[in-house]
């Protein structure tokens, strides 16, 4: 079983460019969304055993993302239904340089409430959790923050591991604790797996070999490059693999990455090899891209492997 724990929300997406989130404009939405509630979408696609720890309100929102993880299979037994609290929420809006604008609405929503740390534990235990993905997003409130660091580190004496996507949101960086935490996670994990974006804020001017060879070194079973429409790059104790992307038009980037750590990272645990796994997250990503809302392109092996055999 793989978890994902964090911020569940809904997302509305700005349909004209460059508006910043600062104009009136037509915006289309509610999407499920949440970037470890995309990651636990597509596990369960992939792989079928997808455990979420998060919340949402009882409202339309709240409907519109517990019954779309449900219907994909997701085990919802850490997801709690809070009466008094609305369900996240983010708008998007995209630039024509292909850079974005988020308003988020997580402190102060359910979003950023999750069960209590001891529950999460024993369900951990009963459920047979092996790894525990986490999204950099999640680490933006403090009452999250704390209770994902101490699971990841008792970790340590636990049946499961742990996985990070730093997935570093600017909007949602209050603070230079959420940085400490997206290193601290980084050093422990399985696999760490951030985009380009979150690589020139963690080793500004180094190479991915020259940071991801150390990480290796001590005990990453891999680390994963996300570089958008250029592909990835991946490496193991013992090869370095880089793919590049497929030619595919782009509808809506966001959640790609989420796509794609989720498929390699399913793949990885179901004891596929690296260059299985990584290929098949790159063409994920690539499936991703093509949809609007950012789990509408999440989808199971067969139609990434009639992706790749028509390309
Ligand atoms: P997000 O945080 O918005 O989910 P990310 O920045 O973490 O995204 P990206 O690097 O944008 O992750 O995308 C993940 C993967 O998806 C890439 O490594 C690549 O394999 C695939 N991908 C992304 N964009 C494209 C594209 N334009 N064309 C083809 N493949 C793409
Ligand atoms: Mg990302």
């Amino acid at each position: 079983m793989i978890a994902s724990i964090g911020e569940l929300l809904v997302e509305f997406i700005c349909r004209d460019k460059d508006s910043r989130n600062l104009v009136p404009a037509d915006y289309s939405g509610p999407y499920p969304s949440g970037a470890p509630g995309i990651f636990i979408d597509q596990v369960a696609r992939i792989a079928g055993k997808a455990l979420f720890v998060g919340a949402v309100g009882e409202d339309a929102f709240g409907r519109v993302i517990y019954d779309r993880l449900l219907a994909s299979g997701v085990d919802m037994r850490l997801v709690d239904i809070i009466p008094d609290l609305p369900t996240g929420t983010a708008h998007v809006a995209y630039n024509s340089d292909g850079s974005r604008h988020f308003v988020f609405n997580i402190a102060a929503s359910a979003a950023a409430r999750l069960p209590h740390g001891h529950k999460i534990y024993a369900a951990f235990y009963v459920a047979e959790v092996r790894l525990l993905h986490v999204s950099g997003s999640a680490l933006g409130s403090q009452s999250c923050r704390d209770e994902i660091m101490m699971l990841a580190a008792m970790a340590e004496d636990s049946e499961y591991r742990v996985s990070i996507d730093p997935n570093i949101r600017p909007e949602l960086m209050k603070d230079s604790i959420y940085l400490q935490c997206v290193q601290q996670l980084i050093t422990g994990a399985t696999y760490v797996l951030p985009s380009d974006a979150d690589a020139d804020l963690l080793w500004p001017g180094q190479t991915f070999e020259r940071w991801a060879s150390p990480l290796i070194a001590a005990g990453a079973r891999a680390v994963v490059l996300k570089r958008g429409d250029r592909g990835c790059i991946g490496m193991t104790a013992t090869e370095t693999l880089e793919l590049p992307a497929h030619p595919v038009t782009v509808i809506d980037p966001t959640g790609a990455g989420d796509c794609f750590c989720a498929t390699f990272v399913a793949l990885m645990e179901a004891g596929h090899d690296f260059r299985f796994a990584l290929t098949h997250a790159n063409a994920a990503g690539a499936l991703a891209v093509q949809s609007l809302g950012p789990m509408e392109g999440n989808c199971g092996l067969p139609a990434i492997q009639a992706f790749l055999k028509g390309q």
